[in-house]
């Protein structure tokens, strides 16, 4: 079960369709959230499938395409 906590997330990553992913704090898991631009997801919230929510942070670093997300500490700071 999620927790009710709205995690911030620091780190970007497109994938090879394009779609910007992020690593759900949550879960864990890789997802793509909505949006076409980097800058148009930071400061936004999403839902992960499980049910946990996420902020993108206004810092979030944008990877280089492949690079693998390092996971979300997963703890408020
Ligand atoms: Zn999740």
């Amino acid at each position: 079960m999620a927790d009710q906590w709205i995690y911030e997330v620091h780190h970007l990553v497109r994938d090879n369709d394009m779609s910007i992913c992020c690593r759900c704090p949550h879960c864990q898991r890789v997802l793509g959230i909505d949006g076409d631009e980097f800058d148009d997801v930071r400061g936004e919230q999403y839902q992960c499938t499980c049910g946990g929510w996420f902020e993108v942070s206004y810092n979030a670093k944008a990877l280089n395409r492949d690079s693998t997300l390092p996971p979300n500490r997963g703890v408020p700071e």
